[in-house]
């Protein structure tokens, strides 16, 4: 990367790469340039760059695919330190493992350094943007605060999933409300430091898992309505209490809860009914396959899901469950085993999953006029990968990036324009 102007925040030129925009509208690749200015797209287009001034900081992408930035629309950064964990458990014994640890073991100190290692990961494999579903034992602000901290300043964007946390004695929805209160002044306050890369605060909510007459899916609900926020939970994703779950399903529709502002995270036992519902209440979901095959925990189906109109995007959730953060790996694992259950190739397209890990995943997490694709008015959150003329790129080039490509592959990482992975990224 050459620099080739002084002062300050000089515009970024990348030219002459193979770009693949990502938009919907934009299909087909071309050989052309990106220019960003002051963070992001201003302008995006076939052949030369117009208009290179002496200033700009001109990248030559030629032998490049420069695509937008992966987009994990479920991740829990904290759990960087965790991979390997339980190797032979289902989803309910490492869980049981992994949250008794937590709860007895880490402190705010502890949450910040894993959620800095999780957000470096997640970089280091092409993820500029993350749907954080954070953990805060006790209900605990600092924990809440440090945790957005550490991940802010590894340089990932961050949609910020608020802990709810179970409710227990004197930690109940008011105690809730006054904690999600401070956190989204500390937003506003000390936290508007970090600008744009806090995308936006959620829930991470708590819906149906315990036996509590849906006390706590009526308080995500309460706290959704006081504070105009999305919601995103664990549903449905291990087998062993699916049947359950269903039936629970009733209690998150009594609750008002049922809407378009609902991310279900894996969803991948859902009734009939339970998935019609969603598909008709405008209820997105988050794919996360890495974990799903690990845990044990089944395959979502996803065809049929695609097909009554539900809105997808991938995550790569956890590395105490997937162990790596990495789309490429993700995009395949996904793609694998949707084929091999329908034993048939055709039953999911490539383009249609890298788009579930960008765009799609932008959708489902709320950023998508944002992130998640390469367009003018967006984040200049890119990255570039090294292009191997062996492949069969010029046929289809999403599918050889989903078959074929992985972290090894990637040149450069950037986020508003700036280099913050990669080989050709300077060291942290
Ligand atoms: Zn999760």
């Amino acid at each position: 990367m050459r620099s080739s102007g002084p002062g300050a925040g000089p515009r970024l030129v990348v030219a002459d790469a193979v770009v693949l925009t990502m938009e919907d509208g934009d299909p087909e690749p071309f050989t052309g340039y990106v220019i960003a200015d002051g963070g992001s797209v201003v302008d995006v287009g076939r052949g030369a760059p117009p208009g290179v001034r002496a200033s700009d900081q001109v990248v030559d992408a030629a032998g490049r695919i420069v695509m937008p930035g992966f987009v994990s629309a479920h991740s829990h950064l904290w759990q960087s330190g965790f991979a390997g964990l339980a190797a032979d458990a289902n989803v309910d014994a490492w869980s049981e493992r992994l949250y008794a640890h937590a709860r007895e073991s880490l402190d705010a100190a502890a949450f910040a350094a894993l959620t800095a290692a999780g957000a470096r990961n997640h970089l280091d494999g092409g993820i500029t943007t993350a749907f954080n579903f954070t953990l805060s034992p006790g209900g605990d602000p600092a924990i809440d605060r440090c945790q957005a901290e550490a991940a802010l300043t590894a340089g990932i964007r961050v949609v910020h999933g608020f802990s709810v946390g179970r409710f227990a004695d004197g930690y109940g929805l008011p105690e809730a409300t006054s904690r999600l209160r401070d956190f989204l002044a500390w937003t506003r306050g000390p936290g508007a430091r970090f600008g744009d890369r806090l995308l936006g605060t959620a829930l991470a909510g708590v819906g149906v898992y315990w036996d509590d007459e849906g006390v706590q899916a009526a308080a995500d609900a309460a706290l959704m309505r006081t504070f105009g926020l999305r919601n995103q939970l664990h549903l449905l994703e291990s087998p062993a209490t699916a049947e359950v779950e269903n039936a629970r399903f009733a209690w998150l529709q009594d609750s008002g809860t049922v809407r378009p502002a609902l991310t279900v995270a894996h969803f991948v036992h859902p009734s009939p009914q339970v998935a019609a519902d969603c598909v008709a209440a405008g209820v997105a979901m988050t794919w996360n396959p890495m974990s799903n095959g690990r845990l044990g925990s089944g395959t979502p189906p996803v065809p049929q899901l695609l097909a009554a109109g539900m809105r997808i995007g991938m995550g790569v959730d956890g590395e105490a469950s997937s162990d790596r953060t990495d789309p490429f790996e993700n995009m395949r694992s996904g793609l694998y085993q949707v084929r091999a259950r329908e034993q048939r190739a055709a039953a999911l397209a490539p383009r249609t999953v890298l788009r579930m890990h960008t765009l799609g995943a932008a959708e489902v997490i709320g950023v998508a006029d944002r992130v998640g694709s390469i367009a003018v008015g967006k984040k200049a959150d890119l990255l570039l990968l090294r292009r191997r003329p062996s492949r069969l790129d010029r046929e289809d080039l999403a599918a050889a990036i989903v078959l074929g490509y992985g972290v090894t592959d990637i040149d450069v990482v950037l986020v508003a324009g700036r280099p913050v992975a990669g080989p050709r990224a300077p060291s942290p």
